[in-house]
Protein backbone atom coordinates (compact mmCIF):
# COMPACT_ATOMS: atom_id res chain seq x y z
CA UNK A 1 0.00 0.00 0.00
CA UNK A 2 0.94 3.26 -1.37
CA UNK A 3 0.87 5.33 2.61
CA UNK A 4 2.76 8.07 1.32
CA UNK A 5 0.36 8.88 -1.41
CA UNK A 6 -2.71 9.15 0.98
CA UNK A 7 -1.50 11.19 2.90
CA UNK A 8 -0.54 13.53 0.04
CA UNK A 9 -4.07 13.56 -1.83
CA UNK A 10 -5.49 14.40 2.09
CA UNK A 11 -2.79 17.16 2.03
CA UNK A 12 -2.98 17.94 -1.52
CA UNK A 13 -6.64 19.06 -0.38
CA UNK A 14 -5.99 20.93 2.30
CA UNK A 15 -3.72 22.89 0.04
CA UNK A 16 -6.49 23.30 -2.60
CA UNK A 17 -8.77 24.73 0.14
CA UNK A 18 -6.30 27.17 1.30
CA UNK A 19 -6.13 25.87 4.53
CA UNK A 20 -2.72 23.63 4.35
CA UNK A 21 -0.97 24.91 7.97
CA UNK A 22 2.48 27.18 7.49
CA UNK A 23 4.24 27.71 10.17
CA UNK A 24 6.72 31.32 10.41
CA UNK A 25 10.30 30.08 11.51
CA UNK A 26 10.82 32.81 14.05
CA UNK A 27 13.09 33.55 17.20
CA UNK A 28 11.68 35.10 19.65
CA UNK A 29 14.24 38.35 20.40
CA UNK A 30 14.46 37.72 24.82
CA UNK A 31 13.99 41.40 26.05
CA UNK A 32 12.42 42.75 22.87
CA UNK A 33 8.89 41.00 22.55
CA UNK A 34 6.94 41.65 20.82
CA UNK A 35 9.91 41.57 17.87
CA UNK A 36 10.97 38.07 16.77
CA UNK A 37 13.80 37.34 14.38
CA UNK A 38 12.45 35.58 11.22
CA UNK A 39 14.45 32.94 9.37
CA UNK A 40 11.80 32.82 6.62
CA UNK A 41 12.95 34.10 2.85
CA UNK A 42 11.29 36.59 1.36
CA UNK A 43 10.45 38.44 5.04
CA UNK A 44 11.91 41.11 7.00
CA UNK A 45 14.84 39.67 9.31
CA UNK A 46 12.75 41.14 12.15
CA UNK A 47 9.33 40.83 12.60
CA UNK A 48 6.65 42.33 15.06
CA UNK A 49 4.42 39.62 16.34
CA UNK A 50 0.93 40.59 16.48
CA UNK A 51 -1.06 36.85 17.54
CA UNK A 52 1.28 35.73 20.31
CA UNK A 53 -0.79 33.88 23.34
CA UNK A 54 1.89 34.92 25.38
CA UNK A 55 -0.64 37.61 26.53
CA UNK A 56 1.20 39.96 28.54
CA UNK A 57 4.99 38.90 27.75
CA UNK A 58 5.90 37.66 30.71
CA UNK A 59 7.62 34.45 29.29
CA UNK A 60 10.59 37.05 28.31
CA UNK A 61 9.96 38.52 32.35
CA UNK A 62 13.69 38.66 33.59
CA UNK A 63 11.74 37.26 37.09
CA UNK A 64 10.27 34.64 35.37
CA UNK A 65 13.25 33.79 33.48
CA UNK A 66 15.41 34.08 36.61
CA UNK A 67 13.52 31.55 38.08
CA UNK A 68 13.57 29.60 35.25
CA UNK A 69 17.52 29.23 35.33
CA UNK A 70 17.80 29.27 39.03
CA UNK A 71 15.55 26.27 39.21
CA UNK A 72 17.65 23.98 36.06
CA UNK A 73 20.49 24.99 38.41
CA UNK A 74 19.72 23.81 41.18
CA UNK A 75 17.23 21.04 39.99
CA UNK A 76 18.27 20.11 36.53
CA UNK A 77 16.07 19.87 33.67
CA UNK A 78 13.49 16.98 33.66
CA UNK A 79 11.60 15.76 35.97
CA UNK A 80 12.60 12.53 36.55
CA UNK A 81 9.47 10.23 36.02
CA UNK A 82 5.78 10.27 35.97
CA UNK A 83 3.81 12.54 38.83
CA UNK A 84 3.58 9.00 40.44
CA UNK A 85 7.14 7.90 40.01
CA UNK A 86 9.90 9.91 41.14
CA UNK A 87 8.35 12.71 39.01
CA UNK A 88 6.87 15.53 41.28
CA UNK A 89 9.13 18.13 42.99
CA UNK A 90 9.02 20.43 45.37
CA UNK A 91 8.25 22.68 42.58
CA UNK A 92 5.53 21.05 41.30
CA UNK A 93 3.04 21.51 45.06
CA UNK A 94 4.40 24.80 45.49
CA UNK A 95 3.16 25.88 42.15
CA UNK A 96 0.00 24.05 43.20
CA UNK A 97 -0.18 25.32 46.49
CA UNK A 98 -0.09 29.15 44.38
CA UNK A 99 -2.75 27.82 41.93
CA UNK A 100 -5.15 26.87 44.80
CA UNK A 101 -4.68 29.86 46.45
CA UNK A 102 -4.99 32.20 43.27
CA UNK A 103 -8.59 31.04 42.86
CA UNK A 104 -9.62 30.65 46.31
CA UNK A 105 -9.67 26.64 46.44
CA UNK A 106 -8.71 23.72 48.36
CA UNK A 107 -6.42 22.21 45.90
CA UNK A 108 -4.88 22.31 42.64
CA UNK A 109 -3.26 20.01 40.12
CA UNK A 110 -0.68 20.32 37.50
CA UNK A 111 -0.69 18.77 34.08
CA UNK A 112 1.91 19.09 31.13
CA UNK A 113 -1.10 20.77 29.50
CA UNK A 114 -4.27 23.19 29.75
CA UNK A 115 -5.45 20.36 26.53
CA UNK A 116 -3.87 17.53 28.85
CA UNK A 117 -5.79 19.16 32.00
CA UNK A 118 -9.03 19.13 30.31
CA UNK A 119 -8.72 16.19 28.42
CA UNK A 120 -8.06 14.44 31.45
CA UNK A 121 -10.42 16.06 34.08
CA UNK A 122 -13.39 15.76 31.44
CA UNK A 123 -13.18 12.11 30.76
CA UNK A 124 -12.06 11.07 34.51
CA UNK A 125 -14.92 13.09 35.75
CA UNK A 126 -17.81 11.64 32.86
CA UNK A 127 -16.36 7.86 33.17
CA UNK A 128 -16.34 7.92 36.97
CA UNK A 129 -19.39 9.12 38.21
CA UNK A 130 -21.99 6.85 37.58
CA UNK A 131 -24.78 8.13 34.97
CA UNK A 132 -22.81 11.28 34.74
CA UNK A 133 -24.46 14.00 32.41
CA UNK A 134 -21.51 16.41 30.54
CA UNK A 135 -23.71 19.61 29.34
CA UNK A 136 -20.83 21.28 26.85
CA UNK A 137 -21.45 24.71 25.79
CA UNK A 138 -21.43 24.71 21.50
CA UNK A 139 -18.46 26.37 21.28
CA UNK A 140 -16.09 24.49 23.52
CA UNK A 141 -12.59 23.55 23.32
CA UNK A 142 -11.29 20.92 21.41
CA UNK A 143 -9.96 19.70 24.43
CA UNK A 144 -13.03 19.62 26.16
CA UNK A 145 -14.53 17.80 23.68
CA UNK A 146 -12.15 15.16 23.27
CA UNK A 147 -12.13 14.69 27.34
CA UNK A 148 -15.81 14.44 27.10
CA UNK A 149 -15.59 11.81 24.24
CA UNK A 150 -13.23 9.88 25.60
CA UNK A 151 -15.71 9.35 29.10
CA UNK A 152 -18.29 7.93 26.78
CA UNK A 153 -20.60 9.60 29.23
CA UNK A 154 -23.95 11.23 27.85
CA UNK A 155 -23.05 14.68 25.86
CA UNK A 156 -25.53 17.09 25.76
CA UNK A 157 -24.52 20.58 24.17
CA UNK A 158 -25.93 23.88 25.00
CA UNK A 159 -26.00 27.00 22.51
CA UNK A 160 -23.44 29.08 22.78
CA UNK A 161 -23.65 31.54 25.99
CA UNK A 162 -27.14 30.82 26.33
CA UNK A 163 -27.92 30.40 29.56
CA UNK A 164 -32.27 29.54 28.85
CA UNK A 165 -31.33 26.90 26.75
CA UNK A 166 -29.12 25.16 29.24
CA UNK A 167 -31.86 25.16 31.74
CA UNK A 168 -34.49 24.05 29.83
CA UNK A 169 -31.64 20.96 28.84
CA UNK A 170 -31.00 20.73 32.76
CA UNK A 171 -35.02 20.33 33.70
CA UNK A 172 -35.26 17.56 31.15
CA UNK A 173 -32.50 15.07 32.65
CA UNK A 174 -33.09 12.84 35.50
CA UNK A 175 -32.97 14.82 38.63
CA UNK A 176 -30.83 12.08 40.43
CA UNK A 177 -28.23 11.85 37.48
CA UNK A 178 -24.86 13.66 38.51
CA UNK A 179 -24.24 17.02 36.09
CA UNK A 180 -21.57 18.37 35.01
CA UNK A 181 -22.06 21.98 33.26
CA UNK A 182 -18.70 22.52 31.02
CA UNK A 183 -18.10 26.18 29.46
CA UNK A 184 -15.38 28.87 29.33
CA UNK A 185 -14.74 32.43 30.15
CA UNK A 186 -13.29 33.97 27.32
CA UNK A 187 -13.80 32.31 23.49
CA UNK A 188 -10.78 31.96 22.23
CA UNK A 189 -11.90 33.04 19.12
CA UNK A 190 -14.28 35.51 19.00
CA UNK A 191 -13.23 37.13 22.04
CA UNK A 192 -16.76 36.81 23.30
CA UNK A 193 -17.28 36.61 27.20
CA UNK A 194 -19.74 33.90 28.85
CA UNK A 195 -22.34 35.26 30.88
CA UNK A 196 -21.31 33.64 34.09
CA UNK A 197 -23.42 34.13 37.20
CA UNK A 198 -26.60 33.26 35.01
CA UNK A 199 -25.22 30.01 33.94
CA UNK A 200 -23.34 29.21 37.62
CA UNK A 201 -26.99 30.06 38.75
CA UNK A 202 -28.96 27.76 36.54
CA UNK A 203 -26.44 25.23 37.23
CA UNK A 204 -27.09 25.80 40.99
CA UNK A 205 -31.02 25.27 40.43
CA UNK A 206 -30.25 22.06 38.86
CA UNK A 207 -27.86 20.90 41.56
CA UNK A 208 -24.86 20.47 38.90
CA UNK A 209 -21.35 21.31 38.88
CA UNK A 210 -19.40 23.56 37.15
CA UNK A 211 -16.47 23.16 35.05
CA UNK A 212 -14.93 26.61 33.83
CA UNK A 213 -12.35 27.03 31.06
CA UNK A 214 -10.37 29.90 31.96
CA UNK A 215 -7.51 29.67 29.59
CA UNK A 216 -7.58 32.79 27.73
CA UNK A 217 -8.24 34.97 31.09
CA UNK A 218 -6.21 34.13 33.91
CA UNK A 219 -3.79 36.48 34.64
CA UNK A 220 -5.25 39.12 32.01
CA UNK A 221 -8.58 39.03 34.33
CA UNK A 222 -9.37 39.85 37.98
CA UNK A 223 -7.46 41.90 40.34
CA UNK A 224 -4.86 38.91 41.07
CA UNK A 225 -4.93 37.31 37.85
CA UNK A 226 -7.38 35.07 38.76
CA UNK A 227 -9.54 34.93 36.03
CA UNK A 228 -13.19 36.21 34.87
CA UNK A 229 -14.63 33.99 37.65
CA UNK A 230 -12.68 36.59 40.43
CA UNK A 231 -13.38 39.32 38.68
CA UNK A 232 -16.92 38.71 39.28
CA UNK A 233 -16.94 37.53 41.84
CA UNK A 234 -18.16 34.04 41.20
CA UNK A 235 -14.47 31.88 41.80
CA UNK A 236 -16.45 30.23 45.02
CA UNK A 237 -19.50 29.17 43.24
CA UNK A 238 -17.54 27.53 40.32
CA UNK A 239 -16.72 24.32 41.31
CA UNK A 240 -13.55 23.14 38.92
CA UNK A 241 -11.91 26.25 37.42
CA UNK A 242 -9.11 24.80 34.77
CA UNK A 243 -6.40 27.06 33.33
CA UNK A 244 -3.36 27.16 31.52
CA UNK A 245 0.33 28.83 32.36
CA UNK A 246 1.04 28.46 28.63
CA UNK A 247 -0.68 31.88 27.62
CA UNK A 248 -0.58 34.98 29.93
CA UNK A 249 1.88 32.97 32.29
CA UNK A 250 3.99 33.25 29.60
CA UNK A 251 5.45 29.36 30.17
CA UNK A 252 3.98 25.78 29.86
CA UNK A 253 1.58 23.76 31.20
CA UNK A 254 -2.32 23.21 32.39
CA UNK A 255 -4.25 22.67 35.60
CA UNK A 256 -7.46 22.42 37.57
CA UNK A 257 -8.60 23.88 41.26
CA UNK A 258 -11.40 22.69 43.33
CA UNK A 259 -12.00 21.02 46.52
CA UNK A 260 -9.60 18.84 47.76
CA UNK A 261 -11.52 15.70 47.41
CA UNK A 262 -11.82 16.48 43.77
CA UNK A 263 -8.27 16.58 43.06
CA UNK A 264 -7.20 13.76 44.82
CA UNK A 265 -10.25 12.22 42.54
CA UNK A 266 -8.21 13.56 39.62
CA UNK A 267 -4.88 12.61 40.58
CA UNK A 268 -6.02 9.39 41.64
CA UNK A 269 -7.79 8.47 38.71
CA UNK A 270 -6.83 10.82 35.39
CA UNK A 271 -4.05 8.67 32.67
CA UNK A 272 -3.42 11.85 31.61
CA UNK A 273 -1.71 12.91 35.15
CA UNK A 274 -1.16 9.61 35.88
CA UNK A 275 1.10 8.59 32.93
CA UNK A 276 3.25 10.99 31.28
CA UNK A 277 6.65 12.46 32.26
CA UNK A 278 5.95 15.47 34.72
CA UNK A 279 7.12 18.69 33.70
CA UNK A 280 10.49 20.02 34.20
CA UNK A 281 10.73 21.50 38.10
CA UNK A 282 11.99 24.82 36.32
CA UNK A 283 8.73 24.87 34.22
CA UNK A 284 7.02 25.00 37.54
CA UNK A 285 9.53 27.74 39.23
CA UNK A 286 8.90 29.95 36.05
CA UNK A 287 5.42 29.55 36.17
CA UNK A 288 5.20 30.12 40.47
CA UNK A 289 7.12 33.40 39.66
CA UNK A 290 4.68 34.59 36.88
CA UNK A 291 1.56 33.94 38.97
CA UNK A 292 3.28 35.71 42.13
CA UNK A 293 4.02 38.36 40.14
CA UNK A 294 0.81 39.17 38.29
CA UNK A 295 -1.05 38.98 41.75
CA UNK A 296 0.35 41.64 42.80
CA UNK A 297 1.17 44.00 39.60
CA UNK A 298 -1.50 45.37 37.80
CA UNK A 299 0.65 47.34 35.70
CA UNK A 300 0.87 45.08 32.37
CA UNK A 301 -2.94 44.47 32.30
CA UNK A 302 -3.34 48.09 32.86
CA UNK A 303 -0.88 48.78 29.70
CA UNK A 304 -2.64 46.21 27.63
CA UNK A 305 -6.53 47.03 28.23
CA UNK A 306 -5.01 50.37 26.65
CA UNK A 307 -3.20 48.93 23.57
CA UNK A 308 -6.20 47.10 22.92
CA UNK A 309 -8.36 50.03 23.24
CA UNK A 310 -6.35 52.02 20.92
CA UNK A 311 -5.98 49.18 18.26
CA UNK A 312 -9.71 48.74 18.45
CA UNK A 313 -10.25 52.63 18.16
CA UNK A 314 -7.58 53.07 15.55
CA UNK A 315 -9.09 49.93 13.32
CA UNK A 316 -12.72 51.71 13.46
CA UNK A 317 -11.49 55.41 12.50
CA UNK A 318 -10.19 53.63 8.98
CA UNK A 319 -13.26 51.13 9.10
CA UNK A 320 -11.99 48.10 9.19
CA UNK A 321 -14.43 45.62 10.82
CA UNK A 322 -13.75 43.58 13.62
CA UNK A 323 -15.81 41.58 16.07
CA UNK A 324 -16.99 43.43 18.75
CA UNK A 325 -16.60 41.78 22.32
CA UNK A 326 -15.29 42.48 25.69
CA UNK A 327 -12.11 40.61 25.77
CA UNK A 328 -8.49 41.38 24.61
CA UNK A 329 -9.03 39.53 21.22
CA UNK A 330 -9.28 40.89 18.05
CA UNK A 331 -10.37 38.93 15.67
CA UNK A 332 -10.53 40.93 11.97
CA UNK A 333 -12.72 38.97 9.75
CA UNK A 334 -11.75 37.80 6.05
CA UNK A 335 -14.09 34.89 5.91
CA UNK A 336 -12.15 33.38 2.98
CA UNK A 337 -8.65 31.33 3.64
CA UNK A 338 -7.24 32.01 0.52
CA UNK A 339 -7.64 35.54 1.14
CA UNK A 340 -6.52 35.28 4.74
CA UNK A 341 -3.33 33.40 4.03
CA UNK A 342 -3.00 35.97 1.70
CA UNK A 343 -2.80 38.94 3.92
CA UNK A 344 -1.03 37.29 6.29
CA UNK A 345 1.45 36.74 3.76
CA UNK A 346 1.64 40.25 2.51
CA UNK A 347 1.62 41.51 6.24
CA UNK A 348 4.82 39.28 7.05
CA UNK A 349 6.76 39.73 3.69
CA UNK A 350 5.87 43.62 2.84
CA UNK A 351 5.15 45.15 6.47
CA UNK A 352 7.02 42.74 9.04
CA UNK A 353 4.15 42.30 10.78
CA UNK A 354 3.33 38.29 11.62
CA UNK A 355 -0.11 37.58 12.55
CA UNK A 356 -0.94 33.70 11.43
CA UNK A 357 -4.62 33.34 9.34
CA UNK A 358 -6.62 31.54 11.37
CA UNK A 359 -8.60 29.32 9.13
CA UNK A 360 -10.25 25.70 9.32
CA UNK A 361 -10.01 23.25 11.52
CA UNK A 362 -9.15 26.29 14.25
CA UNK A 363 -12.06 27.38 13.60
CA UNK A 364 -15.04 26.15 11.44
CA UNK A 365 -14.57 26.36 7.54
CA UNK A 366 -16.62 30.11 6.86
CA UNK A 367 -15.54 32.63 9.39
CA UNK A 368 -11.55 32.45 8.80
CA UNK A 369 -9.68 35.17 9.85
CA UNK A 370 -6.83 37.52 11.05
CA UNK A 371 -6.60 37.47 15.32
CA UNK A 372 -4.98 40.33 16.71
CA UNK A 373 -3.92 40.12 20.48
CA UNK A 374 -2.61 43.56 21.13
CA UNK A 375 -0.10 43.31 24.40
CA UNK A 376 1.51 45.67 26.77
CA UNK A 377 4.61 45.36 24.64
CA UNK A 378 3.39 46.90 21.12
CA UNK A 379 4.65 50.25 21.13
CA UNK A 380 1.79 52.93 20.08
CA UNK A 381 3.90 53.40 16.85
CA UNK A 382 3.56 49.45 16.50
CA UNK A 383 -0.31 49.67 16.28
CA UNK A 384 -0.37 52.60 13.77
CA UNK A 385 1.97 51.04 11.27
CA UNK A 386 -0.70 47.81 11.75
CA UNK A 387 -3.66 49.62 10.79
CA UNK A 388 -1.73 51.57 8.25
CA UNK A 389 -0.78 48.40 6.45
CA UNK A 390 -4.51 47.05 7.25
CA UNK A 391 -6.00 49.81 5.52
CA UNK A 392 -3.66 49.89 2.91
CA UNK A 393 -4.33 45.54 2.11
CA UNK A 394 -8.25 46.56 3.10
CA UNK A 395 -8.35 48.71 -0.39
CA UNK A 396 -6.35 46.65 -2.48
CA UNK A 397 -7.70 43.38 -2.07
CA UNK A 398 -11.02 44.75 -2.04
CA UNK A 399 -11.71 42.65 0.96
CA UNK A 400 -14.72 43.97 1.52
CA UNK A 401 -16.24 41.93 -0.87
CA UNK A 402 -15.31 38.95 1.16
CA UNK A 403 -16.81 40.36 4.35
CA UNK A 404 -19.95 42.12 3.16
N1 LIG B 1 -8.65 25.59 26.41
C1 LIG B 1 -8.76 26.55 25.48
C2 LIG B 1 -10.03 27.35 25.44
C3 LIG B 1 -7.73 26.80 24.57
O1 LIG B 1 -7.86 27.76 23.64
C4 LIG B 1 -6.55 26.03 24.66
C5 LIG B 1 -5.35 26.21 23.72
N2 LIG B 1 -5.39 27.16 22.82
C6 LIG B 1 -6.47 25.05 25.64
C7 LIG B 1 -7.54 24.85 26.50
C8 LIG B 1 -5.25 24.21 25.77
O2 LIG B 1 -4.28 24.89 26.55
P1 LIG B 1 -2.74 24.62 26.31
O3 LIG B 1 -2.33 25.47 25.15
O4 LIG B 1 -2.08 25.00 27.59
O5 LIG B 1 -2.61 23.18 25.98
Amino acid sequence: MDFDAMFTAQLDALKEEGNYPIFAELERQCGAFPRARSHDEDTPDQVTVWCSNDYLGMGQHPTVREAMKDAVDRCGTGADGTRNISGTAHHHLVLERELADLHGKEGALFFTSGYVSNWAALSTLGSRLPDAVILSDALNHASMIEGIRHSRAKKVIWNHNDPEDLDRKLAALPANAPKIVAFESVYSMDGDISPMAEIVEVAEKHGAMTYLDEVHAVGLYGPRGGGVSEQLGLADRITLIEGTLGKAYGCMGGYVTGSAAMCDFIRSFASGFIFTTALPPAVAAAATASIRHLKVSSDERRAQKAQVAQLRAKLDAQGIPHLDNPSHIIPVMIKNPVKCRMLADILMRDYGIYVQPINYPTVPKGPERLRFTPGPLHSDADIDHLVAALTTLWKQCAIAHAVA
